[in-house]
């Protein structure tokens, strides 16, 4: 005999959704909710609500994260469903809420169906993963996973001069290190694509390999201010025509590495950025993302194989950060993948361009991540859109996930 296939409820994830938008909804339908903010507090509270109304118990641990956990039949490691609940200053309705939702709604539904899980489900609500009020983003997910201080993450100013350690125990939301999570049968985050591509192919899930490595470079030219009209082309040492080549070279030679890569020239100071004087310094930032660091590898040597001098300029390169690709565990990602087949989902691998906790958590904790659709490809904005269809089946894979982990 079959059994029938377990789903979500998606009315009531749609109207989950918008309760959790309620707390810090912008005029344009967006959400602004910064870590530790007042609306920040107060969406924890409602989420402790929902969950403590589900029988579950909630704890928080010294950075604050929230772990609330609906009880085993065994005391083993748990399956963990989890993300973010601040968002970016006039960010969207999704971004990190749709994981910690997911994990709600699967509650939920095990409670609806009087199912008690083997091993006990933990939702998991991160704080500040945006890093809009305070550097660095993935601040408490970087401290559990040990890539951060906490003592120095503690002291971390907003634009206020209101520190972190300020800030968390204001909200009453510090709690003990001895709640941190350590140990788990999985670690799950759903989360909306913020890039074009599921879109695009007309997919429904992305399952996530991996969070691609990449490289930062700061380039700093050097050159000689003159006066814009009474020096002659052959005699100015021009620091922005020269970066102007640099950069053209960089595309001509980065476009012919992998069709996978991508690479951004984000900020350019020119100096000293007056119409009538010839720029004396340029400092621009190269940044490349890629799967595969290999090839990452070899934007940096292009990148330190740049001359040292031109157009009479002195060209200085410097590294200002990278990270290595984070590989997904391979057979949570295969339960995932099994999942989506199950569910009759159309679906497709996919890398992360974009940094998540489930690259910290998975350092520590058997982790996927699972992607919807974002409309346009829009994130951190108000316009950020996951048509709700997309979001209850993402949240179905994440439901049909945790029950084969419970399955054993
Ligand atoms: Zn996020």
């Amino acid at each position: 005999m079959q059994m029938q296939q377990l789903l979500v409820n998606g009315e009531r994830l749609r109207n989950t959704i918008e309760a959790f938008a309620d707390f810090g909804r912008t005029d344009q339908n967006g959400v602004t909710r910064l870590s530790l903010s007042e609306q920040d507090v107060l969406v924890r509270n409602y989420f402790r609500s929902c969950c403590e109304e589900l029988g579950m118990t909630v704890k928080t641990d010294d950075m604050g994260n929230m772990y609330a956990t609906l009880a085993g039949r065994e005391s083993g490691p748990p399956v963990v469903i989890g993300s973010h609940l601040d968002t970016v200053k006039k960010g969207g309705r999704f971004d990190g809420v749709l994981g910690v939702i997911a994990g709600l709604e699967v509650a939920r539904t095990l409670v609806d169906h009087g199912i008690t899980p083997r091993l006990p489900v933990t939702v998991m609500n991160f704080t500040n993963e945006e890093g809009a009020r305070f550097e660095p983003s993935m601040m408490a997910s970087g401290v559990l996973s040990g890539k951060f201080d906490k003592a120095a993450m503690l002291q971390k100013k907003d634009p206020e001069g209101t520190t972190f350690e300020q800030a968390l125990l204001a909200s009453g939301y510090a709690g003990e290190a001895e709640n941190r999570i350590t140990e788990a049968a999985a670690y799950l985050e759903l989360h909306i694509e913020q890039g074009p591509v599921l879109e695009r192919e007309q997919l429904t899930i992305g399952l996530v390999d991996c969070v691609v490595g990449m490289a930062c470079y700061e380039i700093e030219v050097t050159g000689e201010s003159d006066h814009a009209g009474t020096t002659p082309m052959e005699m100015r040492k021009d620091a922005l025509f020269a970066a102007a080549d640099i950069i053209t070279e960089l595309r001509a030679k980065l476009g012919k590495l992998d069709s996978g890569l991508v690479y951004t020239m984000g900020r350019m100071n020119v100096l000293p950025n007056i119409h009538t004087v010839i720029p004396n310094k340029v400092i621009f930032t190269v940044e490349a993302r890629h799967k595969d660091m290999d090839i990452v590898r070899e934007v940096e040597a292009i990148i330190n194989g740049l001359p040292e001098e031109l157009l009479e300029c002195t060209v200085h390169t410097s590294k200002l950060w990278g990270r290595d690709t984070v590989w997904f565990d391979p057979h949570i990602c295969g339960l995932v993948e099994q999942a989506a087949v199950t569910l009759g989902y159309s679906r497709r691998t996919i890398a992360s361009g974009a940094g998540h906790d489930a690259q910290f958590v998975a350092g520590f904790l058997p982790s996927a991540m699972i992607f919807v659709p974002s409309v346009n490809g829009k994130s951190h904005c108000e316009e950020e859109l996951t048509s709700y269809a997309d979001c209850e089946k993402g949240v179905n894979v994440v439901l049909e996930t945790v029950l084969s982990v419970l399955r054993g």
